[in-house]
């Protein structure tokens, strides 16, 4: 393929992956944006076979290359049919840290291809890929941990660990200057080391709600990783890939800390200055208020104004549908019916959205938290489903726990707080929920959708 042609049908790739983020920033056009995106992803993977480049066409790598493809393919076409829509945030924590392990891995090799003949700005861009990347591949794998909960969700704090993490960064930034000044691919190597140590150092400490700030900031970093490799690999469109997602991944860190109330330096470092929590796990045994459905349903039918909360147990429980025939029920009924969304509410940033739109929630209903936290005085019951850690009052009134700061949806000042859970256990954060022993509080146990079908047959019944 003449190169003109080449840069044309790249370009014309890009032009998707624009358009791509376009569509994806609402959810009326998301799915057509994910699918211009997989397009302009799919144009770009096959192009690249047709470049002409001697070099690149006759290349033996060829078939390693189809291979690997081959493999991706089996490996992750069927995990991305099988996942659970919970474990989505893991799936995409994953991806992410491979996609930057994968550039730093490939700069790496290109590295030890050109050897002494590399120039200066393309050592100090595979210096950055190497570091970016890795910090990127090491730091997304332990939020796996946390997501999948293989590891505790609360920050992980040890004596000294804010010299620790200090002292592997100066020795990051000394390696890397001596990569640049002494060329040498063991050098190189133990950079790549000490990388990916700063990048579990990094994540660690890190709890609770500042988590997909974390994730955000990681899927940025894997941008700026690819578009500093397609530097090194003088590929224009891995330039353009990376950096939309770097600057996307930025935008979205900056705006996830703003809707949390956070500083960026506050949430990665202030960890470190944290005491450590008690565990939480030993057995509550003060009273609650619990109640049946048949309780609930009149609490609701006699309600002016309900605020439906979803939260991660929704998800869990796939209760969207029934959530809406409820809402549904005490609209027709003559109810006010809100829904009051969280930004991080669930596991992944506008996972609630998600989950309602598709049981066709209309997008109308949704109310953000500035808007819907002012008319909790007004509204007769807080409908909580499967949400504990952004209405818990902790958030406010305990310095130092894992949320303290964050925003929360103000439920406590609704008439009524109705909370359907399974159990007494604590939210993600990995901590106790004042507001569950509250006297306005009734607790509905059970499978969020188990719950939720029973109130409306009891209100139907009404
Ligand atoms: P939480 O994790 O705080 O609470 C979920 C609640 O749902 C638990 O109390 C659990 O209690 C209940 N639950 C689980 N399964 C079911 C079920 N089948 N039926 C009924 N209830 C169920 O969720 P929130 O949405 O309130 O908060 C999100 C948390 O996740 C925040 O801490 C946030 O920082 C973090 N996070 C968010 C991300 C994002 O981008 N949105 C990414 C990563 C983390 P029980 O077990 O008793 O049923």
């Amino acid at each position: 393929m003449n190169s003109f042609l080449y840069d044309i049908i790249g370009l014309i790739a890009g032009v998707c992956f624009i358009l791509s983020l376009k569509g994806l920033s609402h959810p009326r056009t998301a799915r057509r944006g994910n699918l211009l995106g997989a397009l302009g992803a799919g144009i770009a993977t096959v192009i690249v076979f047709f470049r002409a480049d001697e070099e690149r066409a006759s290349s033996s790598n060829l078939y390693w290359i189809l291979g690997a493809i081959a493999f991706g393919v089996l490996v992750g076409v069927p995990a991305a049919r099988k996942v659970q829509m919970t474990a989505m945030p893991q799936l995409v924590a994953l991806f992410n840290g491979v996609g930057g392990g994968a550039a730093a891995l490939v700069s790496i090799v290109e590295y030890m291809k050109l050897g002494a003949s590399a120039s200066t700005a393309e050592v100090i861009a595979t210096v950055f890929t190497v570091v970016v990347g890795c910090v990127s591949f090491s730091g997304s794998i332990v939020t796996f941990l946390k997501l999948q909960e293989l590891m505790t969700t609360r920050p992980v704090i040890f004596p000294g660990g804010r010299f620790v993490i200090a002292a592997n960064l100066v020795a990051v930034l000394a390696v890397a200057g001596w990569v640049i000044s002494a060329l040498g691919t063991n050098p190189l190597l133990i950079l790549a080391a000490l990388s990916l140590l700063f990048g579990v150092l990094f994540v660690l400490p890190v709890g609770g709600a500042d988590v997909p700030i974390v994730i955000s900031l990681l899927n940025a970093f894997t941008g700026l990783t690819v578009a500093a490799s397609g530097y090194v690999l003088q590929a224009t469109l891995l330039i353009i890939a990376g950096t939309l997602v770097g600057a996307s991944g930025t935008i979205l860190t900056r705006l996830m800390a703003e809707a949390m109330g956070r500083s960026l330096f506050g949430t990665l470092f202030g960890a470190f200055t944290a005491k450590p929590q008690d565990s939480g796990g030993a057995a509550e045994t003060r009273p609650v208020k619990s109640g049946t459905a048949d309780d609930v349903a009149i609490l609701l039918n006699y309600a002016r104004r309900v605020v439906i909360v979803p939260g991660f147990g929704l998800a869990v429980a796939q209760a969207q549908h029934t959530v809406r025939e409820l809402a549904d029920l005490l609209s027709a009924k003559g109810i006010d019916v809100a829904y009051g969304i969280h930004p991080v509410a669930g596991r992944m940033p506008g996972h609630m959205n998600v989950l309602l739109a598709e049981a066709n929630v209309p997008y109308e209903q949704l109310s953000e938290m500035d808007e819907v936290n002012p008319t909790f005085p007004q509204t007769d019951v807080a409908l909580i489903i499967g949400a504990n850690d952004v209405v818990n009052p902790a958030a406010k009134t305990t310095p130092g726990c894992p949320i303290y700061g964050m925003p929360i949806l103000d439920v406590a000042q609704a008439g009524n707080v109705i909370f359907l859970k399974r159990s007494m256990r604590p939210g993600f954060a990995g901590i106790e929920n004042e507001l569950l022993f509250d006297p306005k509080t009734t607790l509905l146990f059970g499978d969020a959708k188990a719950s939720l079908t029973k109130v409306v047959s009891a209100l139907k019944a009404l």
